[in-house]
């Protein structure tokens, strides 16, 4: 178990295996979108970039049926394994009870996607189970109902929940979503938890990523949850928006040491 350690004001910390968010440096998470055959390789690879917490999600929900959804069961191995040799906690996303219940013992934390943010019997489900979860916003809902969402895990005991900004849908078609990079103001404003944010999803363009993902840093976000693969383009679901282990590194030295230290 880690020690959380008090943070100035009233703010909260959540730990996700021994990763702590709200600490005093902002986490990075990162990972491919969906874990993929060579999950074990290029959780390997980018671990050596120094993240500090792997995304492995085997359950995805695709805006198509005909999609790839995940790998799903037969993904479990790989994750085990990918913890075993990195040693870095695995935040998997969950659509249901039930596969909450099946990645229990692989799991670190949980990640509720933007389309189940109101899905509230599985937050309520997740709040019972009380893992750690990142509650990402919808990107039809404002902040407060984002912060209200959040009180159904909480409502149920669960207090270990991280908010992840991830873009909201405007007029604006040229990004994938319209990343609200206020809305980590906001929500802090709002509630004690921490706020990560995800500048993948609303890039959907790895040139724009990195920058996306400083001007959360600039706001005081705390940590980035990022798509990255150690050769993008073959990323088998969102490729596009997926960054290399080099753009990587360079985000994690600036998350550990301040914006500006990299080249
Ligand atoms: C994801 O993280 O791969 C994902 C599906 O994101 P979102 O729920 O934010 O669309
Ligand atoms: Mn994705």
């Amino acid at each position: 178990m880690v020690e959380l350690q008090p943070v100035a004001g009233d703010r909260r910390q959540v730990a996700i295996g021994n990763l702590i968010i709200g600490g005093t440096r902002p986490a990075v998470i990162a990972g491919p979108c969906a874990v993929e055959p060579g999950y074990v390789e290029q959780a390997e690879a980018l671990a050596g970039t120094g993240v500090d917490a792997l995304r492995a999600c085997v359950f995805k929900p695709r805006t198509r049926p005909d999609s790839f959804q995940g790998m799903g069961r037969e993904a479990l191995p790989l994750l085990e394994e990918a913890r075993r040799r990195t040693g870095l906690p695995i935040l998997t996303e969950v659509l249901c009870p039930q596969e909450a219940e099946l990645l229990a013992d692989l799991a670190d934390g949980y990640q509720v996607g933007a389309r189940n943010m109101q899905n509230f019997r599985l937050l309520e489900a997740l709040g019972e189970m009380g893992r750690p979860v990142v509650l990402k916003r919808g990107f039809g809902a404002t902040v407060e109902e984002w912060v209200a969402a959040s009180e159904y895990l909480r409502g149920r005991g669960n207090d270990q929940v991280v908010l992840c900004e991830r873009g909201i849908r405007t007029f604006e078609p040229r990004t994938r979503s319209t990343l609200d990079v206020s809305a980590v103001l906001v929500a802090r404003d709002l509630t004690d938890l921490p706020v990560i944010v995800d500048p993948s999803h609303a890039a959907g363009q790895r040139r724009w990523v990195p920058a996306l993902a400083r001007a959360a840093l600039a706001v005081g976000a705390d940590g980035l949850l990022i798509e990255a693969h150690p050769t993008p383009t073959l990323s088998w679901s969102d490729a596009d928006q997926t960054i290399g282990l080099d753009a990587l590194a360079r985000l994690v030295l600036e998350a550990q040491r301040g914006l500006g230290t990299t080249a």
